[in-house]
């Protein structure tokens, strides 16, 4: 881990060991390559914390702000990218720039969500809020039989987002169940083996289970209360009475959560496997239309690893940033997070990923593709829709040559494209 320190230090030496605390201010100061994992640890030694996460936090801080950076927290604090008050890039075009809301603030809107296509974050500063010392989490799951309860329970619980912590959860996840070998073995601390959960014994709705995932901190000395305000809120949902599974555990752990499974996997060889993940944004109006389609539809029912999926409220994205969201209040992210093992499998999820995608192009479901990936620039226009043209001018100015993130094949690199003399 990196050094850190307290104090308003503005000395951005390029140290990229440091992390810099601010306590008075309540942020952090990290360089664009440190893992989030990292920045957790320097920030709990002040009793502070990052608002907004990813599920995994061996990832960078510059990687995930370039794509959003989202899970459980987002309905309430937004991505990562709205947490952030600060950045120095290093353009396309060589220059080092330090921009913010208030200062190049086009430059700062552009990269958050910018796939890497306008400069390299080499510092950021994230907004931080109090994490007591001896915090806990309880981690509850409930399961749903019906498709239509679930999705009303996990929008009331999103927006409850800007209430007093006691009034609403901290984190709302879930995700889609249509095999019980998947339930039963991943992250599988949760559900005893001595008592497996059958899909058929609840009487799910054309063979698809839904599992609402919570969470609650709270503090060492006052779990008495907190049992007390998550009945108050389990007591609104709908869900299956006789399907509660908790756990408490520290705060670290929980957010650490997936590089156990990591571990677990690494152990048996099944974590470095091609994984031909699908993420999408589904607005809300069309998210039925999508369970019966894809979940009870396509999916059939074996899914080789987990389904996500969860609501987001989009007044808490910034619309100036480079990301795209559908064009609904509310929207859900439904991530196809799967392993192949074989290159047989590597094909047949890879088909049903271009399955999914026709489906709601024939449909006329308008998802947006989160982590997106596409082969040609006519698609990314698509993809971009109205935000294309801004985008586009977006990298004439940072990056006219074209030389960052070539590999997303959005533009091509131009070796005979010179910067425009008012550029440099
Ligand atoms: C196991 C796993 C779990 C994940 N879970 C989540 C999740 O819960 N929520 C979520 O939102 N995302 C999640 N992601 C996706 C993740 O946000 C992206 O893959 C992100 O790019 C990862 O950062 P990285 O450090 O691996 O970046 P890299 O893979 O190194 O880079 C990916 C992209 O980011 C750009 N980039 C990287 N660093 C910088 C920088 N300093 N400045 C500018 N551009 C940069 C690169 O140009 C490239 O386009 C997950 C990914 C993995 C592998």
């Amino acid at each position: 881990m990196g050094k850190s320190d307290s104090g308003d230090n503005n000395d951005h030496n390029g140290d990229s060991n440091i992390i810099r605390v601010c306590e008075k201010g309540m942020y952090v100061d990290v360089w664009g390559g440190k893992l989030w994992i990292d920045v957790l640890s320097a920030t709990l030694e002040y009793g502070l914390a990052p608002m907004s996460w990813t599920d995994y936090l061996y990832l960078s801080v510059g990687g995930t702000l370039s794509n959003a950076g989202i899970s459980g927290q987002t309905f309430n604090h937004g991505p990562q990218i709205t947490n952030v008050y600060e950045l120095d890039v290093v353009t396309g075009k060589g220059e080092l720039v330090t921009c913010s809301e208030d200062r190049n603030s086009e430059l700062f809107h552009s990269v958050l969500g910018g796939l890497g296509q306008f400069g390299i974050i080499t510092r950021a500063r994230i907004a931080l809020e109090p994490a007591p010392h001896r915090v806990c989490v309880r981690w509850i799951r409930v399961l749903y039989s019906n498709f239509a309860r679930f999705c009303k329970d996990q929008e009331y619980l999103i927006s409850l987002h800007g209430k007093a912590a006691r009034e609403r959860f901290d984190y709302v996840e879930g995700f889609v169940i249509v095999d019980e070998g998947l339930i039963n073995n991943w992250r599988s601390s949760f559900f005893a083996a001595s008592n497996p959960v059958k899909i058929t014994s609840l009487n799910a709705d054309g063979g698809v289970l839904y599992c609402l995932e919570i969470t609650k901190n709270y503090d060492q000395g006052n779990a008495d209360s907190v049992d007390e305000e998550i009945q108050a809120l389990l007591k609104k949902l709908n869900f299956i009475p006789t399907s509660v599974f908790t756990t408490d555990l520290p705060y670290v752990d929980f957010l650490d959560r997936v590089h156990k499974a990591e571990l677990k996997l690494k152990s048996k060889g099944l974590w470095d496997v091609p994984h031909p993940w699908l993420n999408l944004f589904v607005p809300k109006s069309r998210i039925e239309d999508f369970d019966k389609g894809v979940f009870k539809g396509i999916l059939g029912n074996k899914t080789s690893g987990p389904i996500l999926i969860y609501p987001m409220n989009k007044n808490k994205w910034d619309h100036r940033s480079s990301v795209v969201t559908p064009e609904e209040d509310v929207f859900y992210l439904v991530a196809f997070l799967r392993s192949a093992l074989d290159t047989e499998t590597l094909e047949y999820l890879t088909n049903q990923n271009r399955q999914i995608l026709r489906f709601c192009h024939d449909s006329e479901i308008k998802v947006k593709q989160y982590l997106p990936h596409y082969t040609t620039q006519q698609e990314w226009m698509d993809h971009f829709g109205d935000k294309w043209t801004q985008f586009n001018a977006r990298k004439m100015q940072f990056d006219p040559r074209r030389i960052l993130g070539t590999g997303q094949q959005i533009f091509q690199f131009h070796p005979s494209l010179t910067p425009n003399k008012d550029d440099m």
